[in-house]
């Protein structure tokens, strides 16, 4: 039985067609190519104004970096360092 001290955030809680509905109006998502060529335009800034601004003080161009290198479970894995909302690595 589920309680409310361990709330369900778990991915994949939805069937696809379910998505599709709640979701029809989101922009699609990257390919990985084209994941990986947005985060190539990152300069990796020194003082890193995107950290700075991020209210959950998520390590930006750490993740990035590691989308650059094709390594998604770290990208994730620095997301969820900071930030747990994104839901649970599986
Ligand atoms: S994402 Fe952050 S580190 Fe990368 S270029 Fe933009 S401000 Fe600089």
């Amino acid at each position: 039985m589920q309680t409310l001290l361990t709330p369900d955030v778990r991915p994949g809680r939805l069937s696809a067609s379910e998505y599709a509905t709640r979701f029809a109006d989101a922009t699609p998502r990257l390919t990985q190519a084209q994941a990986v060529l947005e985060a190539e335009r990152c300069l990796y800034c020194y003082d890193a104004p995107c950290a700075t601004a991020c209210p959950t003080s998520i390590d930006v161009p750490s993740f990035i970096k590691r989308i650059a290198d094709g390594n998604l479970r770290g990208s994730a894995a620095t997301i969820f360092d900071t930030n747990p909302l994104g839901g649970r690595l599986e």
